[in-house]
């Protein structure tokens, strides 16, 4: 054995991570580029400061008066009568995700997704000692429902991985497919991330509407994209209580700090306020993937706040060439392809511009 003494399947791998550089652009992790106006840093900066008083203290461990305003949050954006009792939080909807795949994943279970999709969703099987299994998605990055299902009854998953819409091709999935996995999975669960849910196009539902008649069906959701909130931390779904009971079973005790639970509340306080820019940066997303598709590009259909374009013959040139004049992006996803996260219309200015002065790389023939 070598020390230090690491899990042999762990010899040789680098941390998830995209590169965190200090450029005036920076389009590459999806986050929401309004901070918070100075009211809500306010009101943040108060609650944390009431709280910080008795930090000699443990938090509220079952951080009741969270799970309440969650539930009601989830209620005004297509939850129907969700209760505290069917919402679980955690630092991030990744360690939501990873406590799901603590609770029902494990050594001769299986975790099932459909690349291309988010490059987490592995690490939290490996994490696990679940055994993952990768369907493939159509080359419009949509789902096959008829292998899809063929797939799930196949593997017999205990936890399918959804995202909706999917990173990084923004893909959306349509509620009569999330239905039927749901009834392909049996006893397994089904997660439908919606990390991205709030930037979703006018028509496309969330999957929280099936939540009342589907009772292994898992919404996950996330303060850190539309909410503007990535540096507090806080992930949470949306199931049935039994589901939430079960994952209280695996999490650490107090592993959501006082101070996070007191920014929550207070950033859910000003939901309206926080969410105001949404439609702004919904609208940039539509006229930046047509901007693109105008260029020849192409450009796959987003309900995010990114847009996956492509495709290049060199996509390591083009995403060196748009950082050398400032502009981060991320290169991710199938080959040939970037992905562009949505900012203010200025930083999207500044991308274009960057784009075109690139010229015209080589791209590569459809298929
Ligand atoms: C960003 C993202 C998340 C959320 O991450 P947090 O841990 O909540 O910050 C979850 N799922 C997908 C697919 C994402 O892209």
């Amino acid at each position: 054995m070598t020390f230090p003494p690491l899990r042999e399947d762990l010899v040789g791998l680098a941390p998830y991570g995209a590169p965190q550089l200090d450029v005036p652009v920076q389009l590459n992790v999806n986050e929401n580029p309004y901070p918070p106006s100075p009211e809500v840093v306010a009101d943040i900066a108060a609650s944390v400061a009431a709280v910080a008083g008795s930090l000699n203290r443990y938090p509220d461990r079952e951080f009741g008066e969270l799970r309440a305003a969650l539930a009601d949050y989830l209620n005004r954006d297509g939850g129907v009568g969700i209760t505290p009792r069917q919402v679980w939080a955690a630092n991030g909807s990744n360690e939501v995700m990873l406590h799901l795949l603590q609770a029902f994943g494990g050594p001769g279970r299986t975790a099932v997704s459909f690349a291309p999709t988010y490059s987490m969703y592995p690490e939290y099987a490996r994490d696990t000692t679940t055994r993952w299994v990768e369907g493939r998605r159509e080359s419009d990055f949509s789902l096959d429902l008829d292998r899809a299902r063929e797939l799930v009854e196949r593997e017999r998953p205990t936890v399918v991985l959804l995202p909706s819409p999917n990173n990084p091709t923004g893909t959306a999935l349509p509620l009569d497919a999330v239905s039927a996995l749901c009834e392909a999975a049996g006893d397994g669960l089904v997660v439908v991330d919606e990390a991205y849910a709030e930037f979703r196009r006018s028509g496309t539902p969330s999957a929280l509407e099936l939540l009342p008649s589907t009772r292994n069906l898992v919404v996950s959701r996330t303060m850190s994209k539309a909410f503007a909130f990535a540096g507090a931390r806080l992930g949470y779904l949306a199931a049935a209580p039994e589901i939430c009971d079960a994952v209280r079973v695996v999490r650490l005790p107090y592993h959501l700090s006082a101070v996070t639970q007191a920014a929550a509340l207070a950033a859910l306080r000003h939901a309206d306020e926080l969410l105001a820019r949404v439609q702004e940066l919904r609208s940039e997303r539509d006229a930046t993937a047509a901007w693109l598709a105008a260029q020849g590009l192409e450009v796959a259909q987003s309900d995010a706040n990114f847009v996956l374009f492509g495709r290049y013959s060199d996509r390591h040139a083009v995403w060196q060439g748009l950082l050398d004049h400032g502009v981060l992006i991320r290169e991710v996803g199938p080959s040939g392809w970037l992905r562009v996260s949505i900012g203010t219309a200025e930083e999207m200015g500044a991308f274009r511009h960057a784009l075109t002065a690139l010229g015209t790389p080589v791209r590569l023939e459809e298929e």
